[in-house]
């Protein structure tokens, strides 16, 4: 059993989709053992996103993900960090396929309401920003 950190960006919370995601991973059969809702400041933002902050795509990416409360929790089960890239989908909302979180409910490249740690070793790193105390 694997364990990977989820993000529902301030546009899934303003949409007022939270229920709606995480009922998705939870039917799946992944198991959430932290949630909480969140407000990141820049600083957090620049941690987590450590690998783009250099990008052209960061600095909005920074607004958005400062701009309202986010719901941060880690999921735990058989291969998590894979399946759930799997259901969320393609980055871009408009090319992730149907059946996906994004490719349902998503329609932009930026504002693609869910984050999933990308490998286990990321999702150690961001767990332990996330949630210091989870052990
Ligand atoms: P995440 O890491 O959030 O699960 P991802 O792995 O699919 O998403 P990354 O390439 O790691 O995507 O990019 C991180 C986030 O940066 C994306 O989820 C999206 O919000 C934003 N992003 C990535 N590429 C672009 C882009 N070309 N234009 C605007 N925003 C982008």
């Amino acid at each position: 059993s694997e364990r990977t950190l989820i993000l529902l960006k301030p546009d899934a919370v303003r949409r007022g989709l939270v229920g709606e995601i995480l009922s998705r991973y939870e039917r799946k059969g992944l198991a959430l053992v932290a949630l909480e809702f969140r407000t990141i400041d820049a600083g957090t933002a620049d941690e987590h996103y450590a690998e783009h902050v250099d990008k052209d795509f960061y600095p909005p990416l920074r607004d958005f993900v400062t701009s309202g409360p986010m719901v941060a929790g880690v999921l735990e089960g058989d291969q998590a960090v894979e399946v759930v890239r799997a259901l969320n989908g393609a980055t871009d909302g408009r090319k992730a396929a149907p059946g996906t979180i994004r490719g349902d409910l998503a329609l932009s490249n930026r504002e693609n309401l869910v984050h999933g740690s990308d490998s286990p070793e990321s999702a150690a790193r961001e767990i332990a920003l996330w949630f210091p105390k989870l052990s």
